[in-house]
């Protein structure tokens, strides 16, 4: 009997969409946050690529920065499924800071509360659900999909390492004061060799570089962090020296499905702005939804995101259930990210000339709606895990 088959007999009552009490209730408190609080900021912060810091307050104060944290730690003790509802929410209004948000949970969070021993867990896990955002480094100039070649070195100093390299392309990384980083402490065991490590940022020798000016997401802040003999004490090692690939995998492994997430929120909030359009708007003395051409589309668009969501939710919920969910979770990102790119784009074509303007807000859905493609494995590589899996190999 396969996992899959396991627990399809558990008391599963409810359709992957249909949300529980709670869920729907979480559900609600982040739409309100996210259209009375985010949804006047968001032309100015993508503006001036920028998130107000008053709203990264707004998400500590809500919960929203430690959605899974356990209660002892002052977290709000929620599901994945949760966090996944939270990014989706979020990104309807805005993907920027709905990636700050799936950030901070499914990857910081997630890895300190898997491999952290009890007392890092105790001393970050608390500030990240209070008050300090965090970002996750892995990724380097020279390697991206492959990302155990990275340059990065750590050398054991006795009661530390030190730890010389370059990180590109860190989110969250303007505002971040704890970071989860990868480095190779063993350069010849190889991917064996990578560690690690939780870096505060007022670590001596470590310091945030520039700043990516972007097509889209444009007010997540994307930078490259410098470690320049930095020294970083042995209790900061995350899990055990030498695991680091084994928790950037895993990590990676739900991460995939908070941006799912991200971009069913993108897909959401450009087909609810094409409803409301296309109702307004008229030419040939009726509103241009009264015409086939436009209701087959928004049809269409409708049946893409839903068959998104479904894919999204039930990688969520697979892995609250405990199943395995790496080739649902590739899935769910590919596909995702498609839907959004192209729900968006049909979003644009449904304003006509306003769509392609800065005044309505689809032209920014379509440029947030292009990352997903990219971060947390670019759509290759979600082809290769999903290809793998399939055949076996
Ligand atoms: C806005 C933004 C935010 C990001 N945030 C983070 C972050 O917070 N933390 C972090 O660590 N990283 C982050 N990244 C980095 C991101 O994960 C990488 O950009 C991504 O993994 C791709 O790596 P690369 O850019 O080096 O592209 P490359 O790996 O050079 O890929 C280039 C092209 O080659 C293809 N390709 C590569 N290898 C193969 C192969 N074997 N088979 C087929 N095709 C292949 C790729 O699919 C792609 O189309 C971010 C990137 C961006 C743009």
């Amino acid at each position: 009997m396969t996992q899959t088959q396991t627990a399809v007999e558990e008391p599963l009552t409810r359709p992957l969409t249909t949300l529980s009490e709670d869920e729907h209730m979480f559900r609600d408190s982040v739409r309100e946050f996210a259209e009375g609080e985010i949804r006047k900021r968001v032309e100015e912060m993508d503006e001036q690529a920028h998130i107000d810091p008053e709203l990264i307050k707004q998400c500590f104060e809500l919960g929203l920065m430690g959605i899974e944290t356990s209660e002892e730690f002052g977290g709000a003790g929620g599901s994945f499924f949760q966090a996944i509802l939270a990014v989706e929410e979020l990104s309807r209004v805005d993907a920027s800071i709905g990636v700050l948000v799936d950030v901070q949970n499914t990857l910081v969070n997630n890895a300190l509360g898997r491999w952290g021993a009890p007392q890092l867990k105790k001393k970050y896990l608390s500030q990240l659900a209070a008050e300090k955002v965090g970002a996750y480094a892995l990724s380097e100039a020279g390697s991206g999909s492959d990302a155990f070649a990275m340059a990065t070195r750590a050398v054991d100093g006795g009661d530390h390492f030190v730890i010389n390299g370059r990180k590109l392309w860190i989110t969250n990384g303007k505002e971040a004061e704890i970071f989860v980083l990868f480095a190779n402490a063993n350069p010849e065991a190889g991917y064996r060799g990578i560690t690690a490590f939780v870096i505060e940022k007022s670590t001596e020798g470590f310091s945030v570089g520039k700043k990516e000016n972007k097509l889209g997401i444009r007010a997540s802040s994307t930078v490259e962090l410098i470690l320049e003999d930095c020294q970083v004490p042995k209790e900061n090692v995350l899990g055990e020296a030498g695991k680091g690939y084994k928790i950037s995998i895993e990590t990676l492994n739900e991460g995939r499905i908070g941006i799912g997430a991200q971009m069913i929120g993108i897909a959401a909030g450009a087909l609810e702005s094409s409803l409301a359009y296309t109702a307004e708007r008229q030419q040939f003395g009726k509103s241009i939804n009264q015409f086939q051409g436009i209701q087959f589309q928004l049809a269409e668009m409708a049946t893409e995101l839903e068959a998104a969501r479904l894919m999204v939710y039930n990688a969520a919920r697979m892995k609250d259930a405990g199943i395995n969910f790496v080739k649902e979770a590739a899935m769910a990102k590919l596909y995702s990210s498609r839907v959004a790119e192209r729900v968006s784009s049909k979003a644009i074509e449904l304003y006509g000339g306003y769509g392609y303007v800065k005044d309505y807000p689809v032209e920014k859905y379509w440029r947030d709606s292009k990352i997903g493609a990219i971060y947390e494995g670019t759509s290759n590589m979600q082809l290769q895990t999903i290809a793998k899996l399939i055949i076996g190999k």
